[in-house]
């Protein structure tokens, strides 16, 4: 397994990670979101980095462990779940995988493409991908996908109710996508319904620490390099980081793809999962964002360690 082999010794990893904590944690640009209430109360000075390879090595620097909702990054990993049910061609044909270039919440993008999502990683996407895991209940339906993305980050999450209801109170626009997308017969289940549960997937609470278990896990071809679980078959963690890499950063995906050269899904709440195929994943965690919705500090930390250990995926050594 490459991960130690590729890299520098863990005592130049551990430094390294330490220093790309201390290069950011002063850095003062970016704001908190605030169109989910309860978000904006989110301390902007806060800052974690968790580093995990594909053996199961650990390293953290500064608020590795404070709790957040996963938000957006929850897409990537319902999309490998479903996809690991259904499969990549069926979840192809009803979404889609070209960026939109559009903001997440778009509804110009799926009126555009008359009703096609284009990729699982906007809001309309992954509230379609959301509605395609099977299961014999909306109930069994929601704990396919808690289960599913606690098995990525090795242990049980849970719902922090009150972002989940605070964003149940002002998710109009995601109300909005779900119609549409029903109107145009992509979304066969109840749109009031499934947004609930898309809030639900949106609001489970992880740390940096977990986002770097769960990107591990995909960076190990579908197996949880700490619990030795395999979540999903190797095509489909491939699948999913091929997704990633063309949207996983919102309308940014291109300029991030061009700085870090690795696959990677921010969420409005600071999180950030970078994923270094065969070798491990970046977890970060820092509120104040870009106005596309990234992570600040994060994005600093990542285009700093990609450099420094060598992990962009299109440099020929
Ligand atoms: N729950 C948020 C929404 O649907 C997630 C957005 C994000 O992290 O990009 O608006």
């Amino acid at each position: 397994r490459a991960f130690t082999g590729s890299l520098p010794g863990q005592g130049r990893v551990d430094e390294l990670l330490h220093e790309a904590h201390a290069r950011y944690a002063a850095l003062q640009d970016g704001v908190v979101a605030d169109y989910i209430p309860v978000l904006a109360r989110a301390d902007p000075d806060r800052f974690g980095l968790s580093l995990i390879g594909v053996d199961g090595a650990t390293y953290e620097a500064g608020a590795a462990d404070d709790a957040f909702t996963i938000q957006s990054i929850s897409k990537a990993f319902v999309f490998a779940l479903v996809c690991e049910e259904i499969g990549h061609r069926a979840v192809h044909e009803r979404v889609g995988v070209n960026n939109t270039g559009l903001p997440f919440n778009s509804v110009m993008a799926l009126e555009l493409n008359l009703g096609s999502p284009m990729n699982p990683m906007v809001n309309a996407g992954a509230i379609a991908t959301t509605a395609m895991m099977p299961a014999a209940s909306h109930d069994a339906r929601w704990e396919a996908i808690r289960s599913g993305l606690s098995r990525f980050a090795g242990r049980e999450l849970a719902v922090d109710t009150e972002v989940y209801e605070s964003e149940m109170r002002t998710n109009t626009r995601n109300r909005a996508i779900a119609r549409l997308l029903e109107g145009y017969g992509r979304l066969e289940r109840d749109p009031a319904a499934i947004v609930d549960m898309y809030t639900r997937q949106c609001a489970l609470v992880v740390t940096a620490h977990d986002l770097a278990v769960m990107g591990a896990t995909l960076a190990d071809g579908g197996v949880n390099p700490i619990t030795g679980v395999r979540v999903v078959a190797e095509e489909v963690a491939r699948d999913t980081l091929t997704v990633l890499a063309s949207c996983g950063m919102y309308e940014r995906s291109g300029e991030w793809l061009f700085e870090i050269g690795l696959p990677a899904k921010s969420g409005v709440s600071g999180g950030i999962v970078a994923i270094s195929p065969g070798k491990g994943a970046l977890g970060s965690f820092s509120p104040p964002l870009d106005p596309a919705g990234n992570s600040v500090r994060g994005q600093r930390a990542c285009a700093f360690l990609s450099r420094a250990l060598g992990l962009n995926l299109f440099a020929s050594r």
